[in-house]
């Protein structure tokens, strides 16, 4: 199984603002599907628009959704 995911992460950009997530998405090159590993169940899932099967990636998501898990838990403790 030929592992090309090192040269991948070489290419990536160190932003502290963005984090690093194993997505899957969508083979056809023209559709813009993926989706965050974490919420796939499925061994190898297929692409909810095209059906094509999709693969393995990596993607950069900004981290702004833990400071917004902070900012709620703050708010829980207002009593
Ligand atoms: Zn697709």
């Amino acid at each position: 199984m030929p592992t090309s995911t090192t040269t991948e992460e070489q290419k990536l950009e160190q932003k502290p603002e963005v984090e690093q997530v194993e997505i899957w998405k969508c083979k056809e090159a023209e559709c813009k599907a993926w989706v965050r590993k974490e919420f796939v169940t499925e061994a190898l899932p297929n692409c909810p628009l095209c059906k094509n099967p999709m693969i393995r990636s990596y993607r950069h998501v900004p981290i702004t959704a833990k400071k917004g898990n902070k900012k709620f838990l703050m708010g829980k403790r207002r009593f």
